[in-house]
Order: C-alpha cells, then sequence, then structure tokens
C-alpha cells in the first residue's frame, strides 16, 4: 500500500486556509502599523482589527463591543472564570460550577481558583459523556457565581446541551460560560439564544492562525481585566494588537458559514465510514454518543492495545491522530474526560481520537482503516 500523510488530529489544530493566509498576508508585510497609531498605516490596521471584530460577532451572533481578543482559548477561559471569580467573588458567593470534562485551560484555573477560596464543584458526565442540566441546576445554591460548560468535548466530540444550561442560568440569576474553541468550526453559534456571558472561541481549530481568539463579554456585564498594561481591547486586555492574527481570525470566522452543512454531512460520512472501518477489526469500541458529536470526531478505546503506541505506529506510516487530548500528549496518565465517563483507566488508556476535517477523502479513510487493522496485529 503506498504511503499517504493523513491528518486526522485537526481537533488540536488545523491547516491555515489559503483565504486566511491571503487575507493575513498584506499585515505581515507592508500594512505592519502599529493599530493604536494615529498616522495612516496605523489607522489602516486599525480599520482592519475593528472589521475582524466585526466579522467575528457576526459569526457569534453578538455585538462587536462584545467581542475582546484574546491570545486564543485558554487565555479566554482564564479570563472568564478568574475575571467572574474576582468581579463577583465574596465570602458569600464563592461557588463556581463546572463539569468534570472541560479542558484544562477550565479546570487548572478552577483548581487555582480554589486556593483562593473557591469551591468548585465538578458534574460528571453519564457513560455516553453527556452533563444533564439537571445536575447542574440541583448544584446551585445561593452561593454560585458562574457555571462554566464546555459547548462540545475535545476528546469525544459530544455536544452538551449548553442552551438549556444557559437558559437555567438565567432563570437562577447565574453567570454562564462556555467553551466553545470546538464547537465553532462546526455549529452556528447565537451568544442571545445561549444566554451565554461569556464564550471562548480560539482561531487555530478553524484554519485560522494560532495564537489568537477571543472572549465574548455580554454587553454590561463588567469583567475585570487579567493584565495590565496599555488601553487597548478598552483597557481589558493591554498589548499592541496582533493585526493580521486578528484579520486571520476575522476570516477563519467568516468562512466557517458558506457551506457549511455540506461540509459537515460529509464529515459525518467520513466518520461513520472510519467508525464501521474500525470496527471490523473486533477490538474497537466507540467512546460518546456520536448522534451527539461534532461531525468529525472518533473517539475509540482499542482492546489490549495502549493508545500511545498506536499512535507512534501510526505516525511511521503518515497518519496524525492523538490520544486523548493533545495537551496531554507526551503524559500517559489516563483522560479525565474518559475515565469521568466511566471508562477504566485501561480503556482509557487504550484510546485513540481521529478528528476529522473536510479535506478528508475516502481513500484517505481506507488507508487509515488499513494501516489501523496492520497495526493492531502487532500490538
Ligand atoms: N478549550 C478547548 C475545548 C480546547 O480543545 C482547547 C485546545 O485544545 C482549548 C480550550 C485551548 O485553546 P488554545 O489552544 O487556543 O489556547
Amino acid at each position: 500500500m503506498e504511503k499517504r500523510f493523513v491528518y486526522a488530529d485537526n481537533a488540536a489544530t488545523t491547516a491555515l486556509s489559503e483565504s486566511v493566509l491571503n487575507a493575513m498576508m498584506p499585515y505581515l508585510t507592508e500594512q505592519y502599523g502599529n493599530a493604536s497609531g494615529v498616522y495612516s498605516i496605523g489607522r489602516r490596521a486599525r480599520r482592519a482589527v475593528e472589521t475582524a471584530r466585526e466579522k467575528t460577532a457576526l459569526a457569534l451572533g453578538c455585538n462587536p463591543s462584545e467581542i475582546f481578543f484574546t491570545s486564543g482559548g485558554t487565555e479566554s477561559d482564564n479570563w472568564a472564570i478568574q475575571g467572574a471569580f474576582r468581579a463577583f467573588g465574596s465570602a458569600e458567593k464563592n461557588h463556581i460550577i463546572t463539569t468534570a470534562i472541560e479542558h484544562h485551560a477550565v479546570l487548572r484555573t478552577c483548581e487555582e481558583l480554589e486556593k483562593q477560596g473557591a469551591v468548585i464543584t465538578y458534574i460528571k458526565p453519564d457513560r455516553n459523556g453527556v452533563v444533564s442540566p439537571d445536575e447542574i441546576e440541583k448544584a446551585v445554591t445561593d452561593k454560585t457565581i458562574l457555571v462554566s460548560v464546555m459547548y462540545a468535548n475535545n476528546e469525544t466530540g459530544v455536544i452538551q446541551p449548553v442552551s438549556e444550561t444557559g437558559c437555567l442560568c438565567r432563570r437562577r440569576g447565574v453567570l454562564f460560560h462556555t467553551d466553545a474553541v470546538q464547537a465553532a468550526p462546526h455549529i452556528t453559534i447565537d451568544a442571545g439564544s445561549l444566554n451565554a456571558d461569556f464564550i471562548s472561541v480560539s482561531a487555530h481549530k478553524m484554519h485560522g492562525p494560532k495564537g489568537i481568539g477571543a472572549l465574548y463579554i455580554r454587553d454590561g456585564i463588567k469583567l475585570p481585566p487579567l493584565m495590565f498594561g496599555g488601553g487597548q481591547e478598552k483597557g481589558k486586555r493591554p498589548g499592541t494588537e496582533n493585526t493580521a492574527a486578528a484579520v486571520g481570525f476575522g476570516q477563519a470566522m467568516s468562512d466557517i458559514f458558506p457551506g457549511l452543512e455540506k461540509r459537515n454531512s460529509h464529515l459525518v460520512q467520513m466518520r461513520k465510514r472510519l467508525a464501521e472501518g474500525l470496527e471490523r477489526t473486533g477490538r474497537v469500541t466507540v467512546n460518546g454518543d456520536m448522534s451527539r458529536a461534532l461531525p468529525g470526531h472518533l473517539n475509540v478505546s482499542v482492546k489490549n492495545a495502549d493508545g500511545e503506541a498506536l499512535l507512534l505506529m501510526l505516525d511511521l506510516k503518515g497518519i496524525c491522530a492523538s490520544a486523548g487530548s493533545a495537551c496531554t500528549s507526551g503524559d500517559s496518565a489516563p483522560s479525565h474526560v474518559l475515565t469521568a465517563m466511566g471508562l477504566t483507566p485501561q480503556e482509557a488508556l487504550s484510546s485513540v481520537r481521529f478528528s476529522l476535517d473536510s479535506s478528508i477523502t475516502a481513500e484517505d479513510v481506507d488507508y487509515i482503516i488499513n494501516i489501523f487493522s496492520e497495526v493492531l496485529k502487532k500490538v
């Protein structure tokens, strides 16, 4: 079988698209002005940043005044959670609710706040990877400041019932944050109907550049800054604007919509083909409820195999996938997401995640299936 390169780790990061690169190029070269400068190349950079903000706002169904550029999903999560605790926390209000399956950008932030007096409730998902809004509601008390539930999980792709959660938070007078880093490339997000107060997004998961993301902060909510310095981003997020990255992000955001349904349905077909092919080995179990997962995610546990070892063997054949989340690669602790869903540590350690993007073809999928079956005979 001829060797191919098949990139199936789009949940970790994506390739920069041509349209994004083209949009960014002038701001990486001749349009280098500081967006806060008064001269013409500065004003042009300012216009570009504000246009990117408008595009991002349009994609999230909110006002441009509600979009704040950050360095990515991690910073957005940190800002929403730490900021809410700092602004609204007190001895009487010190409770935050989140889930056991959040990205470490949320979990580690919550752990840090525990050291500062916050009480955190971590709600577990069911076996399918879904966190019930009822369980969240039961955990709400008079002391609760914030609920943080991810829109879709990075390891399984399972989409959470965030609209219901947003609704209950609004009804109970509790702030609601959702980490939409994985969901945004595939789902039309509407900040208003979500009843979200904060939404985190990141460009590099949607064929945009690395190192830029945004936090949606609902108008009227006074979130203190994490950092101090210049007056950029209305004084809330100091530092010279990364014009080229902002332009790339805006472009990536507006590229999501044309053809979204077609791309998602292609992904669902390819994911189904992949799942069925892997299942034919008789050693694979799919993790998470695929009927409610992002279209390109497939997380499987493999009987009597080590996920990391499988990955290395797949890599030798040109296939990029991941075991657990990218942020834990190199660390062979079982995935906190899969163990929270009730998998044994052994089952979790044997997991492999494929995350496809729309460039995947049936031939690529068949190549993965063939190589995977070959590799399985050796482990
Ligand atoms: N949240 C989720 C759900 C993610 O999947 C990731 C990245 O893997 C992040 C946050 C962190 O985003 P970034 O890499 O932009 O900091």
